[in-house]
C-alpha cells in the first residue's frame, strides 16, 4: 500500500488516501475525509510504483 496525496474536487482540501500498489489498474469510488463526497479514483501502477493517478468527481 502507498499514501497518496491529493486535492479533492470538491473541498480543494489536501487529503490523502491508501492505494494498493500490487494491483495494476484500479477504479473505485471513494469518499472524501473531510466533505464526505464521492469521488472516482482512477490508478495505475507499474513495478509498484503509482505511474498514473487521477480523479474524477462526474461519474
Ligand atoms: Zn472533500
Amino acid at each position: 500500500m502507498i499514501e497518496h496525496f491529493f486535492q479533492c474536487p470538491y473541498c480543494w482540501q489536501q487529503i490523502s488516501m491508501l492505494i494498493d500498489s500490487s494491483i495494476e489498474h484500479q477504479s473505485y469510488i471513494e469518499d472524501c475525509e473531510n466533505c464526505c463526497n464521492p469521488m472516482q479514483i482512477n490508478a495505475s501502477f507499474i513495478n509498484s510504483e503509482l505511474v498514473t493517478f487521477s480523479v474524477n468527481q462526474d461519474f
